[in-house]
């Protein structure tokens, strides 16, 4: 799949009634979400509302106390044995979250390796690839995010955006099949946002399935096939971004709309 519009139906993040709580705290309320094969989905939302929170459960950063959430059809975290959910070793669970790459607001590379080193690093200790092999996916791979020229720089040597990129290129390092991204871009200065949201797109475009949080609403209304605004831990609407973004039904979404515009 090449392009944004031959998504396939195949639902490679399906997300039922998810629930979870802090303490007291009731972060997620019953999320419900469907992202397909080749899907670009942002979830939009005040500060706190609960979308840094579902994105880590997706990947198992942190557990729910409710609901499923399959990826690729894999039911993350249990064993859906005759209806009684067993919780998975933490081997399997480690299995599960190497299908899928996460971006975080910061990037976190190891500050004494290089870019190529960082992103060889999971594939050689992860995978067991060879170092042959995995230095040339690195390259091919810092090339494919604008820096191949930039591979033997260490982090401190790098821009922040830079930096974002060759993180996303770790993550891509490990073939996932699905890209979650946490505020990428928050953390940069506003010159720097415009490379990293350019390589999002050149990801989205070469058919990456990607669920990204994020605040950039060009990029959203752009690259998007279907946003989602929660708030207070549900779901208040979702659905196309011309629809959602620039008409929005519910007074929640029209009033964070009109402060972040
Ligand atoms: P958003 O990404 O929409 O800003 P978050 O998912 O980061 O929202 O946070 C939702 C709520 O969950 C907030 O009230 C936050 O304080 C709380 N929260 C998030 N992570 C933790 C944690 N590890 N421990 C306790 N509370 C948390």
């Amino acid at each position: 799949m090449t392009t944004t519009d031959a998504h396939s139906d195949k639902p490679i993040v399906r997300a039922l009634n998810v629930t979870k709580a802090f303490h007291s705290n009731e972060v997620l309320k019953g999320i419900d979400l469907d992202v397909h094969e080749g899907q670009v989905v942002c979830l939009l939302g005040p500060s706190g509302s609960g979308k840094t929170t579902f994105l880590r459960c997706i990947n198992q950063l942190e557990t729910i106390d409710g609901g499923r959430i399959w990826v690729d059809g894999d039911l993350m975290g249990y064993d859906d044995r005759e209806g009684q959910l067993h919780r998975l070793t933490e081997k399997r669970i480690a299995e599960q979250r190497r299908e899928i790459g996460m971006v975080f607001q910061r990037f976190n590379l190891f500050p004494h390796k290089t870019a190529v080193e960082n992103v060889m690093e999971a594939p050689i200790h992860v995978k067991g690839v060879d170092k042959k092999t995995a230095r040339a996916e690195a390259l091919a791979l810092l090339e494919r995010v604008g820096l191949g020229d930039h591979c033997d720089h260490f982090p401190a040597q790098l821009s922040g955006g830079q930096q974002q990129r060759v993180a996303i290129a770790r993550a891509l390092a490990m073939k996932p099949k699905l890209m979650l991204f946490d505020e990428p871009t928050s953390a940069l200065d506003p010159e720097l946002v415009g490379e990293v949201l350019a390589v999002m797109r050149e990801l989205a475009r070469d058919g990456m399935t990607m669920v990204v949080v994020t605040h950039e609403m060009a990029f959203a209304r752009g690259v998007a096939d279907k946003v989602v605004f929660m708030d207070a831990g549900v779901v208040v609407e979702s659905g196309d971004p011309r629809d959602v973004i620039d008409r929005p039904q519910h007074e929640r979404t029209k009033s964070f709309l009109s402060r972040v515009h």
